[in-house]
C-alpha cells in the first residue's frame, strides 16, 4: 500500500506554516495594497484613504486560563489585542466583529460578564461592535475578533519600510505581562496543591494588570499624528520584542543594533524576574503580550520623537549583513535570537 506523506506542522513553525499555506495566493485586485504578512491587511478605498483589517483568535487553554482570567478582563483583552494590530499600521480602529464558540459549561451570566469587558473596551477605544457569530463547541471557549480601521494611504506604517540609519523606537515597557503570567501560574499551582492557600497577588498589581488588562497604544498613534511623524516601519509587540524586531528586519531586509540599557523594564518586572531566577532582559526580549509599539523613524525626526513622554530610542537600523545585535550594559555585543536572547557568556 502506498504511504501518504505526513509532515508534522511543527516542522515549519507558525510563520513557516503561514508562508507555506499562503504563498500561492497572489492579489487579484489592485485595491489589495497589502495581503498576508503584516499586522493588518490594507485595502485601498480611494481618495488617499485605506481600510485596515485584522483578525485574531483566543483559545481557552492556549491563550487564556479561566482559572485566573476573569471573563470581564478576557472580553476587554480580546478586543485590545485586535485593536493593537490596527494601531500598528498607523491606522484608527472603528469597528469589530466577534465570533464565539461555547460549550454548555457557560451560563448566560458568564457570557454577560464577558460582554461587559467587550463593551468597556468598545467605549474606551470608541469602537462599534457590528456583528459576529455564535456557535457551540464540545469543550472550551473559542473567541475570534476581526477589527476594521481607517487611515491615510501615504501614512500607513508597514513592516517593510525600515532603512539603514533609521532610529528604532519602542513605546512603554517590556517583560511585565510575561512576569504577571508567571505569578498567576505560580499561584494557580499553589491553589491546586492546597485550596486553603490564598493567592498572594496583593503587591503585584502592576505586573498582573499588564497580563490581565493590557491596553493598546492608541495614544502613540494620536501623538504621531499630532507632530506629523510617520514611522518608516511599525509592528505591535505581541510575541516579544526580539521576535517583532526579526519581523521588521526580515521584511525590510535590514539588521538592527539594540542598546540593552535603553530597553525600558519597570522596576517591578526587574525584581520579579530575579525572584523567578530569570534574566530581566530575556523576559523583555522574549516575554510577549506587552502590546507596545515597536517602530523605526528617519534620523531627521529625532527632535519630534523626543517630545513623546513614553517612547524610547532603543537602537539603530543597520545593514542586513551586520545582523541583529544587542549591545549589553556590560559592553559586549551579542546576536539576538528570534526567540529572544539568553544571557550566556562563553
Ligand atoms: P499578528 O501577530 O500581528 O496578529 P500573525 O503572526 O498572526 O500577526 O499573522 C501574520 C500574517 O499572516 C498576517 O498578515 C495574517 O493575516 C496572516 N495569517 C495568519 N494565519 C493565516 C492563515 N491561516 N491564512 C492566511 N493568512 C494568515
Ligand atoms: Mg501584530
Amino acid at each position: 500500500m502506498e504511504q501518504t506523506k505526513r509532515t508534522d506542522v511543527n516542522t515549519l513553525g507558525e510563520f513557516g506554516l503561514i508562508e507555506h499555506l499562503t504563498s500561492q495566493f497572489d492579489a487579484k485586485h489592485a485595491t489589495t495594497l497589502k495581503g498576508v504578512g503584516d499586522d493588518a491587511a490594507i485595502i485601498d478605498i480611494g481618495n488617499n484613504q485605506i481600510m485596515a483589517i485584522s483578525t485574531d483568535s483566543l483559545v481557552e487553554g492556549i491563550h487564556f486560563d479561566l482559572a485566573y482570567m476573569p471573563l470581564k478582563h478576557l472580553g476587554y483583552k480580546s478586543v485590545v489585542v485586535n485593536l493593537s494590530d490596527i494601531f500598528a499600521m498607523n491606522c484608527v480602529p472603528k469597528q469589530i466583529t466577534i465570533s464565539i464558540a461555547i460549550s454548555n459549561r457557560f451560563s448566560v451570566e458568564a457570557l454577560d460578564e464577558f460582554y461587559e469587558g467587550i463593551k468597556k473596551a468598545c467605549d474606551f477605544y470608541n469602537i462599534d461592535l457590528i456583528g459576529g457569530d455564535t456557535t457551540s463547541s464540545n469543550k472550551g471557549f473559542f473567541i475570534n475578533i476581526s477589527a476594521i480601521g481607517f487611515g491615510q494611504k501615504d501614512k500607513v506604517a508597514y513592516r517593510n519600510g525600515a532603512k539603514k540609519g533609521d532610529l528604532i523606537c519602542a513605546s512603554g515597557d517590556f517583560g511585565g505581562a510575561y512576569l504577571g503570567l508567571q505569578i498567576l501560574e505560580r499561584e494557580k499551582q499553589l491553589y491546586l496543591s492546597d485550596s486553603n492557600i490564598k493567592p498572594d497577588l496583593e503587591e503585584q498589581t502592576y505586573l498582573i494588570g499588564r497580563q490581565l488588562k493590557p491596553e493598546a497604544r492608541k495614544d502613540i498613534i494620536e501623538q504621531l499624528d499630532q507632530v506629523n511623524l510617520v514611522p518608516t516601519s511599525m509592528i505591535d509587540v505581541s510575541d516579544g520584542l526580539a521576535s517583532e524586531l526579526f519581523h521588521i528586519c526580515k521584511e525590510s531586509s535590514v539588521g538592527a543594533f539594540i542598546e540593552e540599557k535603553a530597553i525600558n523594564i519597570q522596576i517591578e518586572a526587574q525584581m520579579m524576574a530575579l525572584k523567578f531566577k530569570l534574566d530581566p532582559v530575556t523576559c523583555a526580549l522574549s516575554g510577549g503580550e506587552d502590546y507596545e509599539l515597536l517602530f523605526t523613524i528617519a534620523p531627521s525626526d529625532i527632535e519630534k520623537i523626543k517630545l513623546f513622554p513614553d517612547v524610547a530610542i532603543i537602537g539603530e537600523v543597520v545593514d542586513k549583513k551586520d545582523g541583529i545585535k544587542l549591545h549589553t550594559t556590560g559592553g559586549n555585543i551579542h546576536p539576538i535570537r528570534a526567540q529572544g536572547w539568553v544571557h550566556f557568556e562563553p
